[in-house]
């Protein structure tokens, strides 16, 4: 009963986030296909992810590799069709199980990086989508490339290192307004005819798709408060 009512939980909230989503897009006057949501599972169990793919949602985020290896396998088994993005950051020594276990990696954010993954790419012949991850707020403590090193970047995974790069991806700042985060990254994009931009979360997709997001990444929205932040 419980879980059931959870179902029903998560299954309400995607699609209140799709209509939210199909909103911002209307007022954008944009097309609602031009904007993918990555339900971003987790910390959350299977089972709940499974409500959400019982509902019929197929793109999802994880933030761990390792956590993403224990948990979509099986899921996996159960649904065809799942494109899985990874968002946090990944280690070198952990590329080898991340281009396994995901369909898309969003946080290609430098040197060392890319080029071990062009190297697995070429191993597994799984030339996955990359995107750039730029670090708009120039934080110490985040990950992604710096504003001003952006060009150069990119430049190195396409050109020398043959990643399909798709596009780049932020993580605006906790405590500011994000809107100037998105600009910032949707400028970078177009002066390298890249054409997505992973940004927005859970408080801030309408802004983000308003600013030309590909891709939002939403979590507590659809599945309900971390236990762990
Ligand atoms: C956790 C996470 C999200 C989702 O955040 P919510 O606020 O729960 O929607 C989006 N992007 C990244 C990179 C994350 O780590």
């Amino acid at each position: 009963m419980e879980s059931q009512l959870e179902h029903a939980d998560v299954a309400a909230h995607l699609s209140e986030v799709k209509a939210l989503i199909d909103a911002a897009c209307k007022k954008a006057q944009r097309a609602p296909d031009q904007v993918t949501l990555v339900a971003v599972s987790k910390t959350h169990a299977a089972d709940r992810v499974r409500a959400a793919l019982l509902a019929g949602h197929r793109v999802f985020g994880e933030n761990r590799v390792q956590e993403a290896e224990d948990k979509w396998p099986a899921l996996r088994a159960e649904f065809a069709d799942i494109t899985l993005h990874l968002i946090g950051p990944l280690q070198s020594n952990k590329v080898k199980h991340a281009v396994a276990t995901f369909d898309v990696i969003e946080t290609v954010d430098r040197e060392k990086l890319a080029r071990a993954l062009a190297r697995e790419f070429s191993a597994q012949d799984k030339h996955l989508p990359v995107f750039v991850q730029i670090n708009t707020g120039e934080e110490e403590q985040k990950a992604g490339v710096a504003p001003a090193a952006a060009d150069a970047f990119i430049a190195l995974c396409r050109d020398e290192l043959g990643l399909n790069v798709q596009g780049l991806m932020c993580i605006p700042p906790f405590d500011e307004e994000p809107s100037m985060h998105f600009a910032l990254l949707s400028k970078i994009a177009a002066r390298n005819g890249l054409t997505n931009l992973s940004m927005g979360m859970s408080g801030d997709f309408e802004t983000a798709i308003e600013l030309g997001a590909s891709h939002v990444r939403v979590g507590t929205a659809i599945f309900g408060a971390r236990d762990k932040p």
